[in-house]
């Protein structure tokens, strides 16, 4: 297949390059970033776009994925597929979809989670939502770049279960990190405190996997320096989208919003580039 791939940055680059890898012929542009070795650069949107089967788009932004598609379906031939694995506004999602539409043009929204390691390793998860068939179509493309693949429902639903997702282990990171941090103070062995929480109704993904007490749990951030990982300008990033999409139907998500303050502050503080399990450093902090 001829693909092209469109911003190359710490996810982009490792995707391309892994499609890239089993034979298919990997067209990357970026603004700035180089594409990787396996890629063949691009020096703009129409070289990229052009002749191409399928166009994915890894940007960082809701803003900068309507541009680049609406250049996309410019360019782009009838009966072709634009497929955004970025983490934008599900209403987004939508609108692309639609101009796509009237161009006759396929559209999938695939947002992913495992981060930059998940796209090296291509163990990423993909939430899509589209056309079933079109998801079929696409299948075996996902497949390359990660070890799941769900199909969510129309366009902008996996989007929408994205950010379900984070705003669940958005607010748990938080909860987790404040029992950990009342252990601490009340004198309690946190290696106890895991063994205890793991096997027990306050089990978690950020408890049992992704501990934030260093030295803690299996190996995660909290064990190098809270280096990413997930970066907390990025869950702010999502809880953010999930705020705004809880507000479009007036849910009110009391924790979420919580949690969105939250890393706010942690961001604010200078902490924006380190992991997100970095909350338990205000209570490791506190308990000095
Ligand atoms: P990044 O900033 O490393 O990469 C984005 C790339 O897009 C950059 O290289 C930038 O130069 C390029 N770009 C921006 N505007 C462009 C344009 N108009 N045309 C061409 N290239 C353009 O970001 P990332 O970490 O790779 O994340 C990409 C997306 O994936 C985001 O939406 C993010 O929320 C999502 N995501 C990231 C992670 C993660 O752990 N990094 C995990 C899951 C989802």
């Amino acid at each position: 297949m001829k693909i092209g791939f469109i911003g190359l940055g710490n996810m982009g680059a490792p995707m391309a390059s892994n499609l890239a890898q089993t034979g298919h012929e990997v067209y990357g542009y970026d603004i700035a970033a180089q594409p990787p070795e396996s890629v063949r650069r691009c020096t703009s949107l129409d070289e990229v776009i052009r002749d191409r089967d399928i166009v994915f788009t890894m940007l960082p932004s809701g803003e900068s994925v309507r541009e680049v598609s609406a250049d996309i379906i410019t360019l782009m031939e009838s009966q072709k597929t634009i497929v955004d694995c970025s983490t934008v506004e599900y209403s987004v999602a939508q609108d692309v979809a639609q101009q796509a539409q009237t161009h006759q043009i396929n559209f999938l929204d695939a947002p992913v989670s495992g981060g930059s390691i998940g796209a090296t390793n291509g163990t990423l998860t993909f939430m899509v939502g589209g056309a079933l068939d079109t998801f079929n179509a696409t299948k075996p493309l996902f497949e390359i770049m990660g070890s799941k693949v769900v199909h969510c429902g129309a366009v902008g639903s996996g989007q929408i279960a994205k950010i379900c997702n984070n705003m669940i282990v958005g607010a748990t990171m938080i909860a987790t990190c404040e029992a950990y941090g009342l252990a601490s103070n009340l004198g309690l062995d946190l290696n106890i405190l895991h063994e205890v929480i793991s096997q027990s109704s306050g089990f978690s993904w950020t408890n049992n996997v992704y501990c934030p007490v260093p030295g803690i749990g299996p190996s995660s951030p909290a064990d190098n320096d809270y280096e990413p990982g997930f970066a907390i300008q990025l869950m702010l990033k999502d809880l953010k989208l999930a705020q705004s999409a809880a507000h479009s139907v007036k849910l009110d998500a009391v924790l979420a919003a919580k949690a969105t303050e939250y890393y706010q502050l942690l961001s604010d503080s200078g902490l924006a580039e380190k992991d997100f399990s970095a909350v338990m450093l205000r209570f490791l902090n506190s308990s000095d």
